[in-house]
């Protein structure tokens, strides 16, 4: 199942509980802007390079659009749809004042170079600065870009438009980036997971959990839970899996994965595939790479009580229909992985008011504005005997649904 069908089933079976209107469904299924892009460069060896960029711009009812640009080989037109929509419903579930939005390039990054990733990085925005902006659109990393691509980000926009920090986020703490917005994601995902253990009667300490993706998300989540006391017993990247059964060295893989840019070669017990890692018997799985990880084919293999969604969509329909069955809890994605988008909303509003919090303010705040969201969430699974994903859904889609009544259609 592709990410868009993926997406419009769960939009579709929260609007048949919250029976929403036809009318009102066409409009918040159809995207404000979709904006596709040929970027054209001299590579470093003189050969011309094009590569498909796209922005896609699903709802604004509640403010500017916010969303991730992703470079990835697989990028494409209805994924970065899917994940535009996903923004809308996310933005809306944690009630920070946005819309939903997401971008991207069909590339593999990692084989340009520093030079390519610069110069493609500011044609793209050549493309776009006319349809982004602090009060329009306010892009942010995803999978393939970092903090140095969100500088030149800034720079590329700030060419046209002057100076103007709010209009990216995620930028580097000495280009006005926001202290503490690099682990946002990873630690909201930390913060949820305690959280969810804690409303069952489980605790962190001694949790084991296997983490797929060890990226931005999914290093500083395994830091997190690991500080806290859980035992993370593997962890994985594109290269494959490592497994300790008496829980793997985080610290030393952190150091590690930095000082080589991979996982590759850091000593383990044993070493296993990515789908082996998603079967392994552990209290906590937490996919924090790909979407679509989890379908029909594998996810009766899943053994780990509870799934936390750090990634985007890394559970299809299907998949997420037999974990049900299997009474396996799904903390969904539009809220486990929000702590990202909510540290990037602190990180606007400091830019917009020229001022700076400290860590702590900024780790206070996102935990306030994660956990008030988590309360509602399980309350409404709880009151109407619903899967958290469908009351998550519900939260969102019942916020963006209000805002486009109240200011009329
Ligand atoms: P990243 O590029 O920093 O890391 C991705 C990780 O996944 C790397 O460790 C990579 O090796 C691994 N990976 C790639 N292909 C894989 C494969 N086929 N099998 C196993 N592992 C593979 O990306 P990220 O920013 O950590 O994003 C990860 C996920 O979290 C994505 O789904 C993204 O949309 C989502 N997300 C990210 C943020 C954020 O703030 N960065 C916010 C919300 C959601």
């Amino acid at each position: 199942m592709s990410a868009y069908e993926s997406a419009r089933h769960y939009f579709e079976t929260a609007a048949s509980v919250m029976d929403l209107s036809p009318n009102m469904k066409k409009l918040l299924l159809t995207p404000e802007r979709e904006v596709k892009v040929q970027v054209a460069m001299k590579m470093d060896n003189g050969e011309i390079a094009t590569f498909v960029g796209y922005r896609i711009q699903h709802n604004s009812a509640r403010g500017p659009m916010k969303g991730g640009l992703r470079y990835h080989s697989e990028v494409n037109g209805e994924e970065v749809l899917a994940l535009a929509s996903l923004m809308t419903w996310k933005t809306a579930v944690v009630d920070i004042p946005y819309g939903g939005a997401k971008g991207g390039i069909t590339v593999s990054p990692k084989a340009l170079s520093e030079n390519e990733l610069e110069t493609m990085t500011r044609k793209f925005i050549d493309e776009l600065q006319d349809v982004i902006g602090p009060n329009k659109d306010i892009p942010a990393p995803d999978m393939g870009t970092n903090a140095q691509v969100m500088a030149w980000i800034m720079n590329q926009y700030e060419k046209y438009h002057g100076f103007n920090p709010a209009c990216v986020t995620g930028k580097p703490l000495e280009l006005h980036g926001a202290d503490g917005r690099e682990e946002a994601t990873g630690r909201g995902v930390g913060l949820l997971t305690e959280a969810m253990l804690q409303k069952l009667g489980r605790s962190l300490t001694g949790a084991t959990i296997a983490i797929q993706g060890f990226g931005n998300v999914g290093s500083f989540a395994a830091e997190y839970l690991h500080k806290h006391g859980a035992k993370i017993v593997a962890i994985s990247d594109v290269s494959g899996a490592k497994f300790d059964s008496n829980g793997i060295d985080v610290p030393a893989a952190l150091a590690y994965a930095r000082a080589n840019g991979s996982l590759e070669g850091f000593e383990s017990e044993k070493q296993l595939s990515n789908e082996e890692l998603l079967a392994l018997d552990v209290d906590v799985l937490i996919p924090a790479a790909l979407g679509g990880v989890l379908t029909k084919e594998n996810a009766g293999h899943v053994r780990a009580k509870f799934v936390v969604e750090a990634a985007n969509g890394p559970v299809d329909p299907d998949a997420d229909t037999i974990l049900q069955k299997q009474g396996i809890v799904v903390l969904p994605d539009i809220l486990a992985n929000a702590g990202g988008v909510t540290v990037s909303y602190f990180e606007w509003v400091q830019n917009q008011q020229y001022f700076r919090w400290d860590l702590e303010r900024t780790r206070a705040e996102l935990a306030k504005t994660l956990l008030t969201s988590f309360e509602k969430m399980w309350a409404v699974a709880t009151e109407k005997r619903i899967p958290l994903r469908t009351a998550a859904y519900l939260m969102g889609i019942g916020r963006v649904g209000r805002a486009t009544v109240l200011a009329g259609i």
